[in-house]
């Protein structure tokens, strides 16, 4: 007889829900398969899970490496476990998908929480698009929020698009800064910014502190420029340690604050409303394209149109126009 490779649709799903780590892995493991019987299979299961999702505190982190993420998280991660919380930490790391390297979600990285038994560390498979590494996150996260965590911690390198994607994921996008004052404020993309609910001057600890006072002062006058997502609420910008644990209680007050404008306000139900059509769109885009490539008429056609493209014989928008309509005309009779 032949080894099924997953356990029953059934049986996963009761582990979920039970919160069997074992069976939970399993499932994660699914849903991170590019195979096409696997993909169905993973969204059936998704799809029989959906009722049990949506509870979580979704938290987005972060910061330039070096800031303190994976310090921080192995701190305020701990806390939460230490008062019963079930705790889950992924990653979206935009290096993996280049390099094959990951710089994120490494284990190593959180010894403490990695041995927790209320807490769960998934790495980023590295590979693929970033947009594959985003769904293999919003997957993972639903499926941590069926097996009944409480919060979800999406960390992310920042580098730009990135934090783009973790907003479209999460309830609530931390910065961490160093204390290096206003200027690092400016290298940073006024789009990131406006997608950021809290910032944490971090690393506010023993000679650093005096230098996180002054940094605090100059990111919350470079902050008061940026329009924030929601009106009646002002990023605040707050001190804290990862290595000392100072300043992760108010941190997390911050984050609990925050969420509870979002749900009193309306707002959440609109955010995870505008954050299923984003999934939806990304999801018909990559379809599309992949179609497209794949189709035999495209196929036969494109590198001779880029090849005139590229050598300036023909207008780029022209090329696509006969490429879309060779795809478009393969479907009809
Ligand atoms: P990540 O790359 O953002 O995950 O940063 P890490 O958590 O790995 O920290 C990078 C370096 O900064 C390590 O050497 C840490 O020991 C140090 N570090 C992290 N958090 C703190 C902090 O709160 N205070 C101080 N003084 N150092 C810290």
């Amino acid at each position: 007889m032949k080894k099924e490779r997953f356990p029953p649709l059934e049986k996963l799903a009761a582990g979920i829900l039970g919160g069997e780590r074992a069976l939970l892995g399993r499932a994660l493991t699914l849903a991170e398969s590019t195979r096409e019987d696997d993909r169905d299979q993973a969204q059936r299961l998704l799809e029989r899970l959906l009722p049990a999702t949506g509870q979580a505190l979704r938290v987005g982190i972060t910061g330039v490496p070096g800031v303190g993420k994976s310090t921080l998280l192995e701190s305020l991660g701990s806390w939460l476990t230490a008062s019963g919380k079930k705790v889950a930490v992924l990653a979206i790391d935009p290096s993996s998908s280049q390099s094959g390297g990951s710089i994120l979600g490494d284990k190593t990285r959180m010894p403490r929480l990695a041995a927790d038994p209320l807490a769960f560390i998934r790495p980023t498979p590295a590979g693929g698009s970033l947009g594959g590494v985003a769904r293999r996150t919003r997957e993972t996260l639903l499926l941590c929020e069926a097996a009944g965590y409480d919060v979800v911690f999406v960390e992310t390198v920042g580098v730009g698009q990135s934090e783009v994607l973790v907003a479209s994921m999460v309830d609530t996008v931390l910065l961490l800064l160093l204390p290096g004052g206003g200027d690092e404020l400016q290298g940073i993309k006024r789009g990131i910014l406006e997608s950021v609910d809290l910032v944490a001057v971090n690393k506010a600890d023993g000679a650093g502190e005096e230098a996180a006072r002054r940094a605090r002062v100059e990111y919350a006058s470079g902050l008061k420029l940026i329009r924030p997502a929601l009106a009646e609420w002002q990023p605040p910008v707050l001190l804290c340690s990862g290595a000392t644990g100072q300043g992760l209680p108010e941190l997390w007050q911050k984050i609990l604050d925050h969420r509870a404008l979002l749900e009193r306000s309306g707002a959440l139900a609109d955010k995870r409303r505008r954050q299923a059509g984003e999934w939806l769109a990304a999801e018909i885009e990559s379809g599309l394209t992949a179609a497209f490539r794949a189709a035999p008429a495209v196929a036969a056609r494109l590198p001779g149109l880029e090849a005139a493209v590229k050598s300036g014989r023909a207008m780029p928008p022209r090329a696509a126009a006969e490429l879309i309509a060779a795809f478009l005309g393969e479907g009809s009779p």
